[in-house]
């Protein structure tokens, strides 16, 4: 294991959004440094659960997972997203069915659905840390 503490982002590419995820994160989780995976309106892909981009992102997890040692997922959904460009009330409904998604991978460890909203700010949808 690298020195250092280590959580796991899953977030959209929008250069808008990687500071706000990386500063909420890192106080939330207390943790030295986010693992970021990103992808164009990941709160659809994981959503809609196109194979390949399920197993491309859950191959990423597992490095931060088992590599790094992080146990804490934060998967995010945000204002304006040209990759994802539905509704607010859409975004909220995707966040909470990838982390379902993100939670059946059986990593056990803890998911945050976070949503960024019109003003960056971040704001939790649900989190859940699996029994185990
Ligand atoms: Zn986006």
């Amino acid at each position: 294991m690298p020195e250092g503490t280590f959580a796991t982002a899953i977030t959209c590419m929008d250069g808008r959004v990687q500071r706000p995820v990386q500063l909420w994160a890192k106080e939330h989780f207390g943790v030295d440094y986010i693992d970021t995976i990103t992808e164009p309106g990941v709160d659809l892909l994981l959503t809609e659960h196109l194979i390949w981009q399920d197993d491309k992102i859950k191959g990423r997890v597992d490095i931060s997972v088992n590599r790094h040692g992080s146990r804490q997922i934060v998967l995010v959904g945000h204002h304006d997203c040209a990759g994802n460009p539905v509704s607010e009330e859409e975004h909220r409904e995707m966040i909470k069915k990838s982390v379902e998604t993100i939670l059946s991978w059986n990593f056990g460890v803890r998911v945050v659905g976070l949503w960024i909203s019109e003003s960056w700010q971040p704001e939790v949808v649900v989190d859940i840390t699996p029994e185990n």
